[in-house]
């Protein structure tokens, strides 16, 4: 598997109050993810999720910080992740450094996910998140 997961062991907690609702969004999500780690497979690319569940506190103080927009984020609801592409030289590639984050995203959102490198934050894009729809 080329994506470097982080932060599941919050999975359990979240997946302990699910409603069935929530259940069935998160069974497309991990579909989706599924899909997404087998085309970086094929495409011989490696990223590693930098964040995926978030507390609502968590969220607070991001948002307090000015790093996120919003305090109803999908990460919340375990429907969004952040990556990091990482280049053969084991190097992080930023925004700026190339259009591989696009390429990713439009990818994404052809599969009916919601990437953030559409929304501004700061000087830049939020190139590194993805999330369901
Ligand atoms: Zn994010």
């Amino acid at each position: 598997m080329n994506v470097g997961m982080n932060r599941l062991g919050n999975f359990s907690a979240l997946s302990s109050k699910l409603s069935y609702r929530r259940a069935e969004l998160l069974v497309a999500f991990a579909t989706m993810l599924v899909t997404f780690d087998l085309m970086l497979k094929m495409e011989g690319l490696y990223i590693y999720v930098t964040e995926y569940y978030r507390s609502s506190k968590r969220q607070r103080e991001l948002y307090d910080r000015g790093l996120t927009l919003t305090l109803k984020s999908k990460h919340i609801l375990g429907l969004a992740f952040d990556i990091a592409i990482i280049d053969k030289n084991g190097k992080f590639l930023k925004e700026d450094d190339t259009k591989m984050y696009g390429i990713l995203g439009s990818w994404w959102e052809s599969h009916g996910g919601v990437w953030g490198g559409r929304w501004k934050i700061g000087d830049g894009h939020d190139v590194y998140h993805f999330q369901h729809n």
